[in-house]
């Protein structure tokens, strides 16, 4: 069906029930046939994504192929080489006193129509990711952009009704009034991507209708680099993932905590690998991203005072440019410590040393992501056992959300829920318990 006047959301949701009551989501050929279709939309229209990504972010084409589009792929294909394992019934054990002729086993059930909403940062990935997940779980799906990114919004709206089945998947396109009223509406999940305090409006709407959510949320994700790391190592690699997308990812290291002797030789390595990167005019640089908007550009320049500037602290605003930037001895009460940063700006905060480090990140929210360089397991085991975040990296920053084969998702106020891979069908099905008893 297309429609030309936008549909009110009540009589979009009213048209997926509709599909959804007729079963026709519900086989896993309807499933891997939607995955297909979506596959082959980031094949042979993955360059007018990249086109969007870049109008919207300045991402490069290598970065908006490798963290969006190739992404999605990677995850579809993911899924399409295990769904039947996954959606396979799982056996329970029968207790005694019901008869040996019991069974008892959980199946997947498809909850009905979802709704995805999704950020500017990675406007592209966060939006298909989930529906990927909702589309393998045999749901009908609202999938609501970012107004934020512009470009990408209109080209996923273009392109999702051409290559999807339109009776049970649709693309709202809209900023606040628009995701209101689409909240207002009943659905079976809500998969909510973005900051806290729209994640507290969506969870209020959700509980009107019951309606489970997953909150993929954000936070101060912070690094420990331990002393007697390889430095250079280190650094290099810190600054691939915090400058990524030019700082604007969840899962960026936010801050650094390390002892004033690794930091001070940190900073150095840092300065090195910045400019190894990006050269010596970042600005100049056909890899390095911009500010998605004025408001959050005028946000970011306001942190840079908040410590010595080791490198970067160059800032544009026609261009919506700020250059990475390493802080040096930042004080924990300055005003870059206080938010999630979400640009690229890395402050160096130094601690006594470990048990220093742990209490400073307990003392904190508990973050979506937590960094840990260090050479010694001891040190490893004990982060890994006395902190909490969404997940934990030993070694390497952003990597562990290209694992299919991990749960991504935050704790407290990072998040709550998960995707990926298989996470993601638990994440869009009911997983309902039977039991069978013979009559005879
Ligand atoms: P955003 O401003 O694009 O908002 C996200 C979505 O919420 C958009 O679709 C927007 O239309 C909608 N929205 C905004 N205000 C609303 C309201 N009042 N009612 C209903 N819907 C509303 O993105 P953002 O929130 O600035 O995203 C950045 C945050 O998201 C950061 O905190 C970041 O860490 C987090 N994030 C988390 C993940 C993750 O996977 N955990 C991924 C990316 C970003």
């Amino acid at each position: 069906m297309n429609h030309h006047a936008p549909e009110r959301p009540a009589d979009l949701v009213a048209r997926l029930r509709a599909t959804f009551a007729t079963g026709r989501t519900k086989p896993v050929e309807w499933r891997t046939g939607q995955l297909r279709r979506l596959r082959a939309m980031l094949t042979e229209r993955g360059a007018d994504l990249a086109t969007a990504l870049r109008a919207d972010l300045g991402k490069s084409s290598t970065e908006a192929y490798r963290t969006e589009i190739d992404f999605t792929v990677r995850e579809i294909d993911h899924t399409l080489d295990h769904l039947a394992q996954w959606l396979r019934p799982e056996p329970a054990p029968v207790p005694a006193h019901l008869g040996a002729d019991a069974r008892a086993w959980t199946q997947y059930d498809p909850l009905g129509v979802v709704l995805v909403i999704a950020p500017w940062n990675y406007p592209a990935q966060l939006l298909l990711a989930p529906m990927v997940g909702a589309l393998a779980s045999g749901n009908a799906v609202v999938a609501k952009p970012s107004e934020l990114a512009p470009a990408t919004s209109a080209a996923l709206a273009e392109l999702i009704p051409a290559y999807l089945d339109t009776d049970a998947v649709a693309v709202v396109e809209g900023g606040v009034p628009e995701t209101t009223a689409l909240l207002a509406e009943r659905f079976d999940h809500i998969f909510y991507t973005g900051n806290g305090t729209v994640g507290r409006v969506v969870m209020r709407a959700a509980a009107e209708h019951l309606t489970p959510v997953t909150l993929e949320l954000g936070g101060k994700s912070p690094v420990f680099v331990d002393r007697d790391t390889d430095l250079d190592v280190v650094a290099d690699r810190l600054a691939r993932g915090k400058f990524l997308n030019a700082g604007q990812t969840c899962v960026a290291p936010d801050y650094v905590l390390a002892d004033p002797e690794t930091a001070a030789a940190l900073e150095r390595a840092l300065v090195r690998a910045v400019e190894a990167l990006f050269g010596t005019d970042p600005q100049a640089s056909p890899e390095y991203g911009r500010i998605v908007n004025e408001r959050h550009f005028d946000r970011l320049s306001g942190l840079l005072d908040s410590g010595r500037v080791a490198v970067g602290g160059a800032s544009d605003r026609t261009a919506k440019y700020i250059a990475p930037t390493v802080l040096a001895d930042v004080d924990p009460k300055s005003p870059v410590m206080q938010e999630e940063i979400f640009g690229p700006i890395l402050p160096l905060v130094t601690v006594s040393g470990l048990d220093e480090a742990i209490a400073f990140i307990n003392d904190r929210d508990k973050p979506l992501a937590l960094y840990v360089f260090s050479e010694s397991e001891e040190t490893r085991a004990r982060i890994a056992a006395e902190t909490s975040s969404g997940g934990l990296g030993h070694g390497l920053p952003l990597a562990h959300l290209t694992v299919s084969d991990l749960p991504f998702g935050g704790v407290g106020e990072s998040g709550t829920g998960s995707y990926h891979g298989r996470y993601s069908i638990e994440t869009f099905s009911h997983r309902k318990a039977v039991l069978e008893k013979p009559l005879g």
